[in-house]
């Protein structure tokens, strides 16, 4: 960072400030910097070592539901123990300081959450992998009681209460995107005037309509991720930075 010019971090710091009402976008890139993989980054994802599961798979295969369960609880999966980085640390500032609105995010990892975000403002596009839930009575399940069950078990039983298929709360691949979150995520982005996108490389619709609509409604739109985006082009700035040093920077807590 010392070879470069600042100009850009500067020019977020003034766009931040002059904001009213900022929706954060986050995407994996936000979340790589707390040692959880990038699904679709080649070559240092999950993606690479194990196919997720299908929808359609998982609800038909009582053995295809065990197979997920056992990766899930046997695996070396770095999502448990992930703690928010300084990324989530400047983003959840900006929300307590009453700047910043929502976020919006791709992410499944609860750690806006965990950064002190309260619920209501974290608007999860795909889900949460934190606790799961019965497909068809919507009870929820911690997944720690979950994992107790497959150890002692060997298997995650059905839902105790009606007996449907538990599911983690993530929006998998082949299900519907979530009615009320997309509801949500839109009336947010129509209230906005600065819409920052973090570590999202803006390229599975019809999250990435996000920006496009803030950006045709007037808000300025800025874009913090390593690698270009589509959406480059219509930004008002774009960062090609990391993503914590850039944003904890741009909001005065290094
Ligand atoms: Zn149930």
């Amino acid at each position: 960072m010392k070879q470069r010019t600042t100009d850009d971090l500067e020019e977020l710091r003034r766009l931040l400030e002059a904001a009213h009402r900022i929706v954060f976008f986050t995407g994996a890139g936000i979340s790589t910097e707390s040692g959880i993989p990038d699904f679709r980054s080649h070559g240092t994802g999950l993606w690479t070592k194990m196919q997720p599961t299908q929808f359609q798979d998982f609800v038909a295969s009582e053995a295809i539901r065990q197979e997920s369960w056992r990766r899930r609880f046997t695996g070396e999966r770095s999502i448990e123990n992930a703690k928010p980085n300084k990324g989530h640390e400047a983003i959840a500032k900006l929300i307590r300081d009453g700047k910043a609105i929502a976020v919006i995010t791709q992410n499944v990892d609860n750690l806006h959450q965990d950064s002190g975000i309260d619920p209501s403002q974290v608007i999860e596009l795909h889900g949460n992998a934190s606790y799961a839930k019965c497909l068809d009575c919507q009870t929820r399940y911690e997944m720690i009681d979950l994992k107790r069950q497959f150890t002692d078990t060997g298997r995650v039983a059905p839902c105790g209460e009606c007996g449907g298929v538990i599911k983690n709360a993530t929006i998998s691949f082949g299900q519907a995107m979530p009615e009320r979150e997309m509801r949500r995520a839109q009336e947010q982005t129509l209230r906005c005037d600065l819409f920052v996108v973090v570590g999202s490389s803006l390229v599975v619709y019809p999250a990435a309509g996000f920006p496009e609509l803030a950006k045709q409604l007037g808000a300025k739109l800025v874009i913090v991720n390593r690698e270009p985006t589509p959406l480059d082009s219509i930004a008002d700035l774009v960062v090609h930075r990391e993503i914590g040093q850039t944003l904890s920077f741009a909001v005065g807590i290094n």
